[in-house]
Formats: C-alpha cells, sequence, structure tokens
C-alpha cells in the first residue's frame, strides 16, 4: 500500500491564493521591539565545548523553508518555537491544502450524488488510507476520524470500555499519563465500577516494569500507555508491556499524542489493540486525529454517539447501523482536516524518519548538555528513552515567570502543569517550564534559549 498521491492542490482550480499565506497578516500583528530585558543572542558560555550537530541524512532547514511562521518574528525578535508538544507549526502544503479545498473542492461527503461530494468523499477515504499506511495499520477499515486523541480515548472509554469492563475489573493507567489518558478511563470506571490503578513510575520517570508486572492480573482489562510522555518525554517499552498485558488477556491502548512526530509507529509491531493520536501534533490542522483498532475489536464496537453517516437504515422501530468505521464517525467529520492531515502526512513522510529521529536525538543532547550550564535549572525526567522534551524548573523563578521571559525574546515555550498533573507530582511539582522540540528546531534556537536563561538568571543582580 502507497499514500495515494490525492492532494487538493491536484484538483488545480486557478485563482487559488498560491503563496504561503501568513507572512503579512503575521508582519501586522508582530508588535514594535519593547523594551525588552533582552540583549542579542549570544553564544552560551562554554557553547564552543558542545559536541557539534552532524545531523546524518537530515537538514532541519529543509523542514524549516517549507514553514511560513516559523519566519514570523515575536515581540521584535525570530520566533523560536519551542512549543511542539502542545502543537506543531504547519507546513505550507497542509496550508495551501485547506485553502484549496475551501476554494475548489468544498463538499459533504459520502451522501451526495454529485462530482463534488465523490471528489471529496474520495479525498476523505485517501486521508484515511495514507493514516494506516502512516501506522502500518493492516487497512483503512481500521481507521476511525475522530477530533484528536482525547476523543479517541473518549471513543474506546465509552463504546468498548460499556461493553468490556465490569464491577471488579482494573484499567492499568501509566502515571505519566496525560490528563485524557486518566479521565475517560475515570468516567466509565465510575459508570462500569471497575478500577483505575496506577501503575507507579522510578525516580528517573520511567514505567516501573516490576511493578507493572505485578499489578496485572486475570481482573485486568485494559492497559493505558502513552508511546511518548508529553511532560518527561519518557518511552515506555510498549511492544514489551503490551506482550506482557496479552497474556492476561488485557488489552492494550497507546496514547501516541506525542509520538507520531518523532519516531515512526507500528501498530502492528507494536500489537497494541488501540493507537490514538492528534493531527495538530503532527503538522496537521486542529480538531482532526485518528483512532487505529485491531480489526476483530472495531467489529464489535457498538456507536458511542449516533446521527448521520453512522447508520444503514433507520426506523422508529429498528435502526441498524453501518459498517465500522462509519459506524462510530457520526455526523459530518472534519473534511477539510483530513484534507489537511493527508497534504500533513505527505510532507513529513517525504523525509527520512530514521534521519529525522537521529537529528532530533542529536539535537536533544544538544539541548541537554546546553542547558546544563544555566545555574538553578533543572531536568524533570531522565529515563533511558526520551523523545526531545525538556521540562525544568529553575531556582528562583516561577515557570510562568521563566516563560514570560522566554517569549520577550521570541521564544515560546510552556510553563504549567502540562495535563500531567500525577506525573508533576511524582517530582514533587505543581508546575513545570517544559521545551519541546521538532524536526524543525536547530541548536541555534536551542543556544538562544540557553542565553536568555541565563539572562534571566543574571537580570536580579543586574537590577540590584
Ligand atoms: N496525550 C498526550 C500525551 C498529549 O501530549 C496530548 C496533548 N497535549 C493529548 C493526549 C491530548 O491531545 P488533544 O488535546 O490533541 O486531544
Amino acid at each position: 500500500m502507497t499514500i495515494p498521491n490525492v492532494t487538493p492542490r491536484g484538483f488545480g482550480v486557478p485563482g487559488l491564493p498560491a503563496a504561503a499565506p501568513g507572512t503579512t497578516a503575521v508582519t501586522a500583528v508582530t508588535p514594535m521591539k519593547p523594551a525588552s530585558p533582552s540583549d542579542p543572542p549570544a553564544d552560551p558560555p562554554g557553547a564552543s565545548a558542545l559536541p557539534q550537530l552532524q545531523p546524518p541524512g537530515f537538514s532541519p532547514e529543509s523542514a524549516r523553508q517549507d514553514i511560513p511562521i516559523l519566519h514570523r518574528t515575536v515581540n521584535g525578535h525570530p520566533l523560536v518555537w519551542l512549543d511542539n508538544g502542545a502543537t506543531t507549526q504547519k507546513p505550507r502544503q497542509v496550508i495551501e491544502a485547506l485553502g484549496a479545498y475551501y476554494g475548489a473542492a468544498n463538499s459533504n461527503i459520502h451522501r451526495g450524488a454529485h462530482t463534488m461530494a465523490r471528489e471529496a468523499t474520495q479525498m476523505f477515504e485517501a486521508g484515511r488510507s495514507a493514516v494506516a499506511e502512516f501506522l502500518g495499520a493492516r487497512s483503512p477499515d481500521d481507521i476511525v476520524f475522530v477530533r484528536g486523541t482525547t476523543e479517541a480515548i473518549n471513543l474506546v472509554a465509552q463504546s468498548w470500555g460499556r461493553d468490556n469492563l465490569g464491577p471488579g475489573d482494573d484499567i492499568l493507567v501509566a502515571a505519566l499519563e496525560h490528563h485524557s489518558d486518566i479521565v475517560p478511563w475515570q468516567l466509565i470506571a465510575e459508570e462500569t465500577r471497575a478500577r483505575v490503578v496506577p501503575i507507579p513510575l522510578t525516580a528517573d520517570g520511567a514505567i516501573d516494569q516490576g511493578a507493572y508486572a505485578d499489578l496485572l492480573s486475570s481482573r485486568t482489562q485494559l492497559v493505558a500507555v502513552s508511546h511518548a510522555s508529553n511532560v518527561l518525554g519518557t518511552v515506555p517499552p510498549v511492544k514489551e508491556m503490551t506482550a506482557l498485558a496479552h497474556r492476561y488477556g488485557a488489552k492494550v491502548l497507546v496514547d501516541g499524542a506525542q509520538a507520531v512526530a518523532h519516531f515512526p509507529v507500528d501498530v502492528r509491531d507494536l500489537d497494541a489493540d488501540f493507537y490514538a493520536f492528534s493531527g495538530h501534533k503532527l503538522f496537521a490542522p486542529t480538531g482532526i486525529g485518528a483512532l487505529y483498532a485491531k480489526p476483530e475489536i472495531l467489529q464489535a464496537m457498538r456507536p458511542w454517539q449516533g446521527g448521520g453517516n453512522m447508520i444503514d437504515s433507520v426506523d422508529f422501530t429498528r435502526t441498524t447501523f453501518a459498517p465500522v468505521p462509519h459506524r462510530l464517525e457520526a455526523g459530518t467529520g472534519h473534511i477539510a482536516g483530513v484534507v489537511g492531515l493527508l497534504a500533513a502526512l505527505n510532507w513529513f513522510t517525504s523525509f527520512d524518519r530514521e534521519a529525522v529521529a537521529a537529528y532530533e536525538s542529536t539535537l536533544m543532547t544538544y539541548a541537554q548538555q546546553a542547558l546544563a550550564a544555566v545555574p538553578g535549572l533543572e531536568v524533570i525526567g531522565s529515563a533511558p528513552e526520551r523523545i526531545a522534551v525538556l521540562t525544568f524548573t529553575l531556582a528562583g523563578h516561577d515557570p510562568g515567570e521563566v516563560a514570560d521571559w522566554l517569549d520577550r525574546d521570541g521564544i515560546a515555550i510552556r510553563a504549567g502543569h502540562h495535563c500531567a498533573q500525577p506525573a508533576l507530582a511524582h517530582y514533587g511539582l505543581e508546575s513545570a517550564a517544559r521545551a519541546s522540540l521538532a524536526l524543525y528546531n536547530t541548536s541555534e534556537e536551542v543556544d538562544q534559549l540557553v542565553a536568555s536563561l541565563r539572562r534571566l538568571q543574571e537580570a536580579p543582580r543586574a537590577a540590584g
């Protein structure tokens, strides 16, 4: 199976905006340079001693050149986008696909008996095939379109959970999970009188595999685990954890929200029963994501929402439902979102994925070493397998204050609980700052982050 070359640009309607949009509008909202605490970005002391990045087979410039927003300024400084864990920036291929779709191809799908309905349906289903290929699924029929990871997990909890959970059953949830992989389980557990049991973490932020093995039992119906943690960066041994869960007859749901943009995923190799991700963390628009489920599990799943598109026939005495995946997609879906996701997948998979992962890993090592030079900075989470997420505290400064300071230098990071309060609580924290990297970030941007943080540490003394 290859990703079908069905892109909205193929519709080739004259008069559509061809230039990458955003530049003018973005310049207009860029404020004048404020009285900023910053001097021009300087190399952090000792930077020359850091290992040089030698990306094997991948250059971040090849990605950067496609992403208009990375060329804007914020507060008078070139934007340094280090908030990729929250959302990724979009290549012009995605932006143009959305414009082209609405400008030339907008139609509802499936139900219309006209050319444009057929074209829109074709693009929508091409998106499904592309997602199936991207995840290594057997068939596009194993892919359900949803709004994002949150909706995918709620779908599984409400549809699969309601039929498969009961009093005394255990749902094992890793303690590093995002709230969207905790709360849906709590809600369905309350309804079915099952139990949500946290799988503890080790001191370095890995999942305690000994404790996990001990928690598994014939009561375990489901294990919920992230393929990469959004706050600790931890990449748990999901394949091994899945194999162990299956020995007890439990199903495994993998939250892939933070994984898909960082390393290749193969759901069949993992043997995952469910795999969820959000398009917006994968260079695609917000409001679109996908759930993979093993075909035999999906076949047995009952509707969780009712409406159009998901039925076979409706009668006041008896309604019958469409086959999966449509049975689980009530109402008009985010068609443009799927078009954007297809464009994003085409863009992202045009890079050598292994080379991208290797580049990010080198950049991560560089960032870790560079941040170690900032006095009072402590990185949270040090599991051996991690994606390029650096969550940290800075002595003497509240994380919100750190984010504000960096923002004045045009550097976007996130501060707060990152929707993973139990993971932070593991370190005795309620809040932390997080820099999360993507393939288009560079060592120069890491240097700017480090230089700005050093200035923050020096600022009180300078002021006093
Ligand atoms: N899981 C993880 C690991 C995440 O990082 C996120 C987003 N921060 C989510 C789930 C939820 O994703 P969304 O808000 O796109 O549904």
